[in-house]
């Protein structure tokens, strides 16, 4: 069913606690994590508690749970003192998507770059 827990998702075992992560935000249905390998000074990731496999997908099956998912990049923004930063979603694995439960990156602290990489 859309939404359900998959057993081979490593976000679906840091929603469970299963895997320890730095978790700075939690909502009924959104967690708010630091990124294991930071790209910028902060790099937080904001995934929806329920497993959907790419932003797309979450905006398809799930928009006001992909509303809240962006609600929280800024709520997560707003904690870190960031008045300049980027949200990313990876869609596909030609841009870079390599964890298959969707995912916003919020990345600031740094001067960017435009066009990304
Ligand atoms: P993607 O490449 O799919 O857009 O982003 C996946 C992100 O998850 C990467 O930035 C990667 O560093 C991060 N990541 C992968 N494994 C872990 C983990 O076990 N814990 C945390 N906190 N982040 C992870
Ligand atoms: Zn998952």
């Amino acid at each position: 069913m859309a939404g359900e827990p998959q057993d081979d998702c490593l976000f679906c075992k840091i929603v469970a606690g299963t895997i320890p992560a730095t978790v700075v935000r939690e909502t009924d249905t959104t967690v708010a994590f630091r990124d294991i390998n930071p790209q910028a000074p902060t790099h937080i990731l904001v995934i929806p508690k329920a497993h959907y496999k790419d932003a797309a997908t979450l905006g398809a099956q799930a928009p006001q749970l992909a509303a809240a998912v962006l609600a929280e990049t800024q709520a997560v923004a707003d904690e870190e003192k960031l008045d300049s930063y980027r949200v990313v979603f990876n869609t596909g694995s030609g841009a870079g998507q390599t964890v298959w439960h969707a995912h916003a990156h919020v990345l600031g602290g740094r001067g960017m770059q435009w066009p990304p990489g």
